[in-house]
């Protein structure tokens, strides 16, 4: 188990090439399959030994089963990661959210795959608010495009767990943060904006009081997160919270960059967004009783992981 084959689709991305050094690191030959749509090839170019790259798309089953072929884990994070993309072209995302998870799971069921762990979203929650957080058992209700089709993609891990018997595992990701995030991230792209902005001494631009909270994941432990569900036992067919338990306003975020960037600067306020989800935290018992997780990077030391990133590049 400790040696298998191991392929992450969408491994050329921000947490997708996380997870690949992560693998690497850890003695695992690792593929990786990859449209380079928002991913980049650099950002692979550093690891030794390298990773295989397959150059294709998760909506070619033909392509998918060349590249499942021998494999024992599948990481599935290949998606359209943006909202606002989705709003564009609803039925592109879906193709690859949504029907590019079908064929994953067809592939790796046909060529015997041990498990599948998916990169699911918050966004299943919606407009969930509750200062309190969410657990998995929160109503779920997706309101954009980009969140019916992940959570499409999620039924097929359940369904496919249910009718097959192949093991799959969900981990809904709440915003994760770190080197190599593009600022166009519907996540935490926020940090990425405001760490150029005020690099460059300009005031944050803050929608609202900035009182709003997120669940901010710094990369490393939801990469933590994706190795244990590849190895807990008795856990196929679930899903699982990924946050920190902690949650953090804008208004925080601006004085950890502050902090760390040794500025003053004071966010300006403008109107609040239509739609935006006041508090978002995520509930993480299910995870650290079923995988053993424990987050072991805190939101200030990643800021200043992050925020060295963008200043070395
Ligand atoms: P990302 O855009 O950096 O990663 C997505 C990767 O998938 C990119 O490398 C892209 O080139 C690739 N890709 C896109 N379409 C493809 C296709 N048709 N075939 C093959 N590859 C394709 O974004 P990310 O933030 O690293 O997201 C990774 C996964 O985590 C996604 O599934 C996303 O939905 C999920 N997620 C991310 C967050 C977050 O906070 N960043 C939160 C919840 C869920």
């Amino acid at each position: 188990i400790m040696r298998e084959l191991c392929l992450v689709t969408g491994g050329a991305g921000f947490i997708g090439s996380h997870l690949v050094e992560a693998l690497l690191a850890a003695g695992h030959p690792v593929r990786v399959l990859d449209d380079l749509s928002t991913g980049r090839a650099s950002n692979l170019a550093h690891m030794s030994p390298a990773p295989e790259l397959i150059r294709g798309s998760v909506t070619d089953p033909v392509v998918v089963e060349r590249a499942v072929k021998g494999v024992g884990v599948v990481f599935h994070l290949a998606a359209v990661a943006s909202v606002a993309r989705s709003l564009e072209d609803p039925l592109h995302c879906h193709g690859v959210c949504a029907t590019g998870t079908l064929n994953v799971l067809d592939a790796a069921r046909k060529h015997g795959v041990r498990r599948i762990v998916y990169a699911a979203s918050s966004s299943a929650y919606g407009p969930a608010s509750d200062p309190a957080g969410q657990d998995e058992d929160t109503p779920l209700q997706p309101l954009s495009p980009y969140a019916a089709a992940k959570l499409a993609g999620e039924h097929y891990l359940a369904s496919f767990a249910a009718s097959y018997g192949t093991e799959t595992v969900r981990l809904r990701f709440f915003n994760i943060f770190g080197p190599r995030q593009r600022a166009d991230s519907p996540y935490s792209g926020v940090i990425a904006i405001f760490t150029g902005m005020m690099s460059e001494g300009r005031a944050p631009a803050i929608h609202g009081d900035g009182l709003q909270t997120r669940d901010f994941v710094y990369v490393t432990n939801a990469v933590q997160a994706l190795i244990k569900a590849a190895h807990a036992k008795g856990v196929s067919g679930q899903v699982y919270n990924v946050g920190t338990g902690k949650s953090v306003t804008l208004l925080d975020l601006v004085a950890a960059l502050n902090k760390t960037l040794g500025t003053h600067l004071t966010p300006t306020h403008g109107p609040a967004r239509v739609g935006d989800v006041r508090y978002s935290l995520a509930k993480i018992a299910r995870i650290r009783t079923a995988l053993g997780y424990e987050p072991t990077v805190s939101f200030e030391e990643g800021i200043s992981r992050t925020v060295e990133w963008y200043r070395s590049g």
